[in-house]
């Protein structure tokens, strides 16, 4: 992080370096090249000067009690503050708990919030339920909504702008830039779950003071860990998250901190893989009759490329795909269960494909992800290419057969 800002070209291969090397175990662990799992809950002290002088160091990585964390807590904060570009990290215990864990923190009883339509399910289930019953209000905003028309939502008691870019299963890229700019103005903090852009999208250069990542997803990358990661690049934001997620007992445990750096290691190769193969993907399913649109920001003409082009360095191996709005969901369930390749299921960031039909999943209120036809969200692993795109081909015969 010392680093002075390398040149565009080398940016990826800077970063693989600094990935492979931070976090290590140093000189401390009999010359092993990774960290123990440090396990405790009890911490001794020497002496009561010791125990007192403990107290006062809640703020850094400092050994008190287990819940505040340890070691191995301290190598994953520090690899994912390195990837988002911040300063601190606070790990918590699932990408769930990094929306709610801020959340809380920025926001108390008489606050006004804005949220994009197009959040995370849970994200938006929590505002509407939890902080709506604690005397906090959200308006969803249009994910893709200018400056100008955000600004007529702020309120005097607006504290929060939330953003989250691409959106959830309908992949809005959103200029948070031009956004943050209002909020700021407006006396907001600018919070971003920035799971899909992961290392691609720098958000503290981009206005962002608190950013979200479940680290569950790329950053573990086996589909076996739950964590999550709320990172800053102020102490004066460290202070407000630090605070609420010890008030709150946010633990994550050391076992999987120490599974989800092993994914860290490999996290650039991965991504390099799984942004390929992805696009690859994209491309050969835009080509398909039964396709009206491929919501994946990375391809030239696709909902949020020019943003996305601006903002973004890369990009992962999620996206969505609008079938055409003759074919009935019936259809489309049966394509995605003829896939032999890709599981159904939640989640993504691992190592294998998924496939995911959110027609009458999705919710949202605010006008936004109208698309006319059935909307399917796929997930590319690390299998072959031609695999893939043979298992699809097979998918979408299945499509085609009567039901
Ligand atoms: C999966 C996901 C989360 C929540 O992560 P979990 O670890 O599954 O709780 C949060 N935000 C986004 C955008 C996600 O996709």
């Amino acid at each position: 992080m010392t680093d002075a800002t390398p040149p565009a070209g080398q940016a990826a291969a800077r970063f693989a370096t600094r990935l492979t090397h931070i976090s290590r175990a140093g000189k401390h662990s009999h010359g092993f090249v990774n960290p123990p799992v440090s396990r405790g809950s009890t911490v001794l002290y020497p002496d009561m000067a010791g125990r007192a002088e403990a107290g006062k160091h809640r703020l850094e990585q400092h050994l008190i009690y287990g819940v505040m964390g340890g070691p191995t807590q301290w190598a994953l904060e520090n690899m994912v503050a390195e990837i988002e570009g911040g300063t601190h990290c606070q790990l918590v215990c699932s990408g769930l708990a990094a929306v709610t864990t801020p959340l809380l923190a920025y926001l108390k009883a008489g606050d006004h919030m804005l949220m994009p339509d197009s959040v995370y399910g849970p994200g938006r289930n929590f505002a509407t339920g939890h902080l709506a019953r604690n005397g906090i209000e959200t308006t969803f905003y249009d994910p893709c909504i200018a400056a100008a028309g955000l600004e007529k939502l702020f309120r005097p008691n607006t504290a929060v702008l939330y953003t989250e870019s691409p959106g959830s299963h309908t992949f809005e890229v959103q200029d948070v830039p031009a956004l943050a700019e209002v909020a700021h103005a407006h006396g907001a903090k600018v919070l971003m779950d920035n799971t899909w852009g992961i290392h691609f999208f720098q958000p503290f250069t981009k206005g962002v003071d608190c950013s979200i990542q479940a680290l569950t997803k790329y950053v573990g990358g086996h589909s076996d860990v739950l964590l999550g990661g709320v990172t800053v690049a102020s102490e004066e934001d460290w202070e407000i998250v630090r605070g609420t997620a010890l008030a709150l007992g946010q633990f994550a445990s050391p076992d999987d901190c120490w599974l989800a750096l092993r994914g860290g290691r490999s996290l650039q190769v991965r991504l390099a893989a799984q942004e390929k193969a992805g696009i690859a993907v994209a491309e050969w399913l835009r080509a398909r009759p039964e396709v009206q649109e491929v919501l994946h920001p990375a391809l030239p003409g696709a909902p949020g490329h020019d943003i996305w082009k601006r903002d973004f360095s890369g990009a992962c191996s999620l996206f969505g795909v609008v079938f055409r709005p003759e074919i009935p969901r019936e259809a489309v369930w049966r394509f995605a269960e003829a896939l032999d390749l890709f599981g159904i299921g939640a989640s993504w960031g691992g190592f294998e494909s998924l496939v995911l039909p959110t027609g009458g999943f999705v919710t949202r209120t605010a006008g936004s992800g109208e698309f006319g036809g059935e909307l399917v969200r796929l997930h590319i692993g690390l299998e072959a290419v031609e695999d893939i795109i043979a298992d699809l081909e097979h998918g979408l015969a299945a499509l085609h057969a009567a039901g």
